[in-house]
């Protein structure tokens, strides 16, 4: 399967121009450069920062360290990150501050409560068919395009916005 890049926006002026630069230089580099504006980046691919977790039970300075460290590292435009990463950050940053802010229980429920209405539909809207497949977006993880073979998923690509559909039907190739 050819993999579905995103086309990458500059960080920075938002303009599509983006060179990327050539590979094998030093890690840290930059790997990519805006020709409208100049700005220089590397693409982070890898976690390797802040926690994965956080429980209302740890102690407040980690909480608060590690919610510092997510926020600059989202706000720094010389490393970009993958938009799994990016995701998770966000959720990171809001989850510490609910915690600190003594609110995170109401958040945990009303986040249980909307994953239960996102529930997988049991059938296809146009055939009937039960099977119904979820679409993952952005950059597969390992093992992701063999299920995608397997008939698992639907692997939607790299780009991730809203409206885009989230299920698709195994039999009629629907989506919505
Ligand atoms: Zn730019
Ligand atoms: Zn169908």
């Amino acid at each position: 399967m050819e993999a579905k890049r995103r086309s990458m926006r500059c960080p920075v002026c938002r303009s599509r121009r983006v060179l990327e630069l050539a590979k094998g230089s030093a890690t840290g580099s930059p790997s990519h450069e805006c020709r409208a504006c100049g700005h220089r980046w590397s693409m982070m691919l890898l976690i390797d920062g802040p926690l994965a977790f956080l429980t209302p039970w740890m102690p407040r300075e980690q909480i608060a360290e590690d919610l510092r460290e997510a926020a600059e590292l989202l706000a720094d435009t010389t490393r970009v990150l993958e938009p799994f990463y990016r995701r998770s950050l966000r959720r990171h940053v809001t989850e510490a501050r609910h915690i600190l802010a003594g609110t995170w229980e109401a958040y945990a429920r009303r986040r249980i409560r909307v994953r239960a209405g996102r529930a997988r539909p049991r059938r296809c809207p146009a055939c009937g068919s039960r099977a119904v497949l979820r679409i993952q977006y952005g950059y597969p993880a390992p093992g992701m395009l063999e299920a995608e073979k397997a008939g698992k998923l639907v692997l939607g690509g790299c780009v991730v916005e809203d409206g885009q559909p989230r299920h698709a039907c195994g039999d009629c190739r629907h989506e919505w």
